[in-house]
Parts: C-alpha cells; sequence; structure tokens
C-alpha cells in the first residue's frame, strides 16, 4: 500500500519543487501560442474545485495537474508577449527565484531584529537604486533620507499622506477636516483613495494642460482659494505617468509651491520611475530635491514580480515619528541602539515579508545595463509605433509618448475607437486597453511584457492597421 503524502517531507519537496520550476517554464513558453485572455464565464473556475476542502492529504502531481485544468484556463495571461494592456506587471526568472527563496527563509522582517539580512539587503538595494535612478544622494539610508519596500504604489502614496497630515497637524493644529490634497485630474485613483483614507477633508483634482500635465498655475490659484476659505493646504501629489497617458507633471515649480505652502511634495512614479535607471529620461526628475516622498513600482516595469514598491523618503524623521509605537514586547536592544533601521515603522504593516531578495536577485540577474537595455527596447519600440500611427490617415496620436506607451484615437469618433480596440482584442494574439479623456475615447497600448519582441509589436500595428 501506497503511504499517504506527506507535505513537510523534504526529499517530496525537492521532487515536487523541481517539478513546478518546469511547470512554470513551460507555461511562460507556451504563452505565446495561447490567447492573451482565457474565454471564462463567471463561476466557472470555481465550479471545478471541491466542494470541500480535502479531508486527506492529496499527492502533488494531482495539485500541479489542476494548474493546467483549473487555473490556466481561468487567467489573464499578463506575462504573455502580447501584452499591451494597462500598465505592465512584469516578472522574470530571477525574480520568481528571489521569490521562491524568499519564501522558503520564510522571515518576517518587522525588526532588524527578527531578521538583520533582510532589513540590510532592503537598505542596501534601495541605496543601490538611488545611484542606479539618479535621485537625490540624501535619499540614501545613510543621509537624512531613505528607502522602504511596500506592497504597492497606492500604499506607499497612503504614507505619505498620513505622514503629511500630522505634519500639518502639528504645525497648524488644523483638524484634518480642513486640510487639502493637491494632484492633477490624470493622477492614478489612490489618490483620492489615499485621501480617503488618511481622513483628508478636501482633494482637489487640477486642470491639466494640452499633454495632460498639472499646471503650476492651477495648484497656485486652488492653494490661494482654499487659504481664503480658511482651509489647509497639506499635500501635493505630483506624477511621472499619469496612468492615462504617461503624462509628466513639472515637479520643479510644483515643488516649489509645495515648499513656499508648506506643503508636503509626493511624487508618484508608480510606472514612469523604472524608466529612470536611464538617464536619457532624467530630465523628468528636475526639482526631485525638492520632494519629500517618492513611490515607483518595479513590479510594474523593473522585472521584480508583484508586490515590490519602492518608496523613499527624503527625511525619514517625520514618517517615523508618524508610524512608531512601540508596545513593549518590540522592544529590543539593537532597536533601542539607534544603529538599525526596523522596518515595521515605515507602514502600516508590522510583518513584511522578505521582499527585497527578489529585487536583489533582479538587479544581479540583469545587471544594470540588462535592465537599462530592456527599458530602451520598450520605448524604442513604443516610439515606432507612434511613428506609424502618427503616419495613418485615420488615427490620431492624443498624448507624447514619455514612455512606452502610445495613446490614440480613431479620427471616426468615440464608437469607431471603441470598435478597433474590441477588433485587436477578438483577435486573441494581443490585449489592450480603451480608456477616456475628457469624453473623448482612446487607445492605450503599453509596451512592456518582459517577453513582448519587437516582432510581437510588429505585428500588433499590423492588426491595428488592418482594423481601423
Ligand atoms: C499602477 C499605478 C499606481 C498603483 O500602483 P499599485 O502598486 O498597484 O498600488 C499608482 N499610480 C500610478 C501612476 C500607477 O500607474
Amino acid at each position: 500500500m501506497q503511504l499517504p503524502p506527506d507535505p513537510l517531507d523534504l526529499e517530496e519537496f525537492r521532487r515536487n519543487g523541481h517539478a513546478l520550476v518546469d511547470w512554470v517554464a513551460d507555461y511562460l513558453a507556451g504563452l505565446a501560442s495561447r490567447p492573451v485572455i482565457e474565454p471564462v464565464a463567471p463561476g466557472e473556475v470555481r465550479a471545478k474545485l471541491g466542494e470541500r476542502a480535502p479531508e486527506h492529504p492529496e499527492p502533488f502531481d494531482e495539485v500541479l495537474a489542476d494548474l493546467d485544468r483549473v487555473v490556466v484556463p481561468g487567467l489573464a495571461h499578463w506575462q504573455h508577449p502580447g501584452w499591451f494592456a494597462f500598465f505592465p506587471a512584469q516578472t522574470s526568472p530571477p525574480a520568481v527565484l528571489g521569490e521562491l527563496a524568499a519564501a522558503g527563509i520564510g522571515v518576517q522582517g518587522m525588526l532588524w531584529s527578527t531578521s538583520p539580512a533582510a532589513t540590510e539587503i532592503e537598505s542596501h538595494v534601495l541605496d543601490w537604486l538611488v545611484d542606479l535612478m539618479g535621485v537625490p544622494q540624501s535619499w540614501k539610508s545613510t543621509g537624512p533620507g531613505g528607502g522602504v519596500l511596500q506592497a504597492g504604489a497606492s500604499t506607499a502614496t497612503h504614507t505619505a499622506m498620513v505622514v503629511a497630515r500630522e505634519q500639518c497637524r502639528q504645525r497648524t493644529g488644523a483638524p484634518a477636516e480642513k486640510m487639502v490634497a493637491y494632484t492633477s485630474n490624470q493622477a492614478h485613483s489612490s489618490l483620492q483613495k489615499g485621501a480617503t483614507m488618511a481622513g483628508l477633508g478636501h482633494i482637489r483634482l487640477l486642470d491639466v494642460d494640452s499633454e495632460f500635465a498639472a499646471r503650476p498655475a492651477a495648484l497656485a490659484e486652488a492653494v490661494a482659494a482654499d487659504r481664503r476659505a480658511g482651509l489647509e493646504p497639506a499635500f501635493v501629489g505630483s506624477n511621472i505617468g499619469t496612468t492615462g497617458t504617461a503624462a509628466v507633471d513639472p515637479l520643479r515649480p510644483l515643488g516649489e509651491i509645495a515648499r513656499a505652502e508648506q506643503m508636503w511634495h509626493h511624487v508618484d512614479a508608480a510606472y514612469g520611475g523604472s524608466a529612470m535607471v536611464c538617464d536619457e529620461f532624467r530630465s523628468c526628475h528636475d526639482g526631485l530635491e525638492l520632494a519629500d516622498s517618492y513611490t515607483f513600482n518595479p513590479h510594474k516595469w523593473l522585472a521584480t514580480n508583484l508586490e515590490c514598491s519602492v518608496m523613499w523618503v527624503a527625511d525619514r524623521g517625520p514618517l517615523i515619528s508618524t508610524l512608531s509605537v512601540t508596545p513593549p514586547y518590540l522592544r529590543n536592544p539593537a532597536s533601542e541602539s539607534g544603529q538599525v533601521i526596523d522596518y515595521r515603522d515605515w507602514h502600516a504593516p508590522l510583518g513584511r515579508p522578505f521582499r527585497a531578495l527578489k529585487l536583489w536577485f533582479v538587479l544581479r540577474g540583469f545587471g544594470a545595463e540588462g535592465l537599462r537595455r530592456m527599458i530602451r527596447n520598450h520605448v524604442g519600440w513604443a516610439r515606432a509605433l507612434a511613428e506609424r500611427v502618427d503616419d495613418h490617415p485615420r488615427l490620431e496620436r492624443i498624448a507624447p509618448v514619455h514612455f512606452a506607451l502610445v495613446s490614440f484615437a480613431h479620427c471616426d469618433g468615440n464608437a469607431a475607437t471603441d470598435a478597433l480596440a474590441a477588433a485587436v482584442n477578438a483577435d486573441g494574439r494581443f490585449y489592450v486597453t480603451a480608456s477616456e479623456i475628457d469624453g473623448r475615447r482612446f487607445v492605450r497600448i503599453s509596451v512592456g511584457s518582459t517577453w513582448t519582441t519587437e516582432h510581437d509589436v510588429d505585428a500588433l500595428w499590423n492588426l491595428v492597421a488592418a482594423c481601423a
């Protein structure tokens, strides 16, 4: 009689792990021959699952087989080379292996002392990124600032808003209901959600210019009006790569207003930040020394799987003093020595996974040159695509291509634009998103899957041109 599987048997784990890595490699290698979006109706996935949780251990072979039977037919394949929707959510083999290692090591790095390597590698890798991206040197953990990995840019922005609120409260004594946050009307929804979660009384979504960038004059006017109304301006959110069209706000004039008005200046570079590994994009960073916090997502466009979002602060003091609460069971000599970073004081959760490991694996696995090459490829292919859009008689580009997002409309209007996106997606080999600004529908082609090649972009263009 065969023994039941033992979930703690390490020899079985070894065998199963090898089989799973083979499965992942086969999955990724086989994506191009699948539709980007699997056709699946609501409830179809659950209908394949057992009524109750299994009473007895199941062999791993059966679990693995269900990845093919249950999971894959229910997926939108974000890693597909034909994925041009939203923004990318990249992974890469080094990142997957880093995640596996982190899961296996299984530390909870809330304090330096609960796993020194988790904290020190995180600080060190984020200091590396300061140099790689050309952000201010003072943001290194060796200076007044520092970086922390959070679950997402939304969480980082929310955290920044809470710190802004406490800074404003200390300075003015105003209640949060009187405080105002400002950002462009193209900012990500996380700014609005963050303001709600932080309890800020008001958020102003400012008018933008013809390229969808925030207008400093609109900020100055809104702040003056709010002051006249007895409100307390507290927070400015600038964007490097808005979600709609990847617009870039002018950081310097926005930062100057923020500074003059004693507001916190946060930069949401969730998408655009990754491009800063290449110095030709760094003009976007002009004025960055006036920012108080900055977030960008390696889990979008730097080959690292979710969740991995960098947050830097120019001065870690206000962040830590806002979030630090120390019950007796968290006190320890290392923390009290003041010589270590305890990342639990840098964000809302206490418990934290070893996120830095996958980022470390990625930076080592690609090298800076590998990451730059990837970004430059994507941007180059997007620009070539934009030229083809510009040359097409029935298509019109609606925004500049700052990074690797091409936004365009059909000249015959909204219905034709939606029909074009629908026709492209119906083909099955590609997936693009349609969106809308000021009542105008447009198609977004976001080049950025780890596995996309120039050939895929050409094939997508041929389909777009045929459908337009
Ligand atoms: C994707 C995105 C976000 C949200 O990032 P999460 O990591 O998913 O929270 C915020 N801002 C911008 C501009 C984005 O593109």
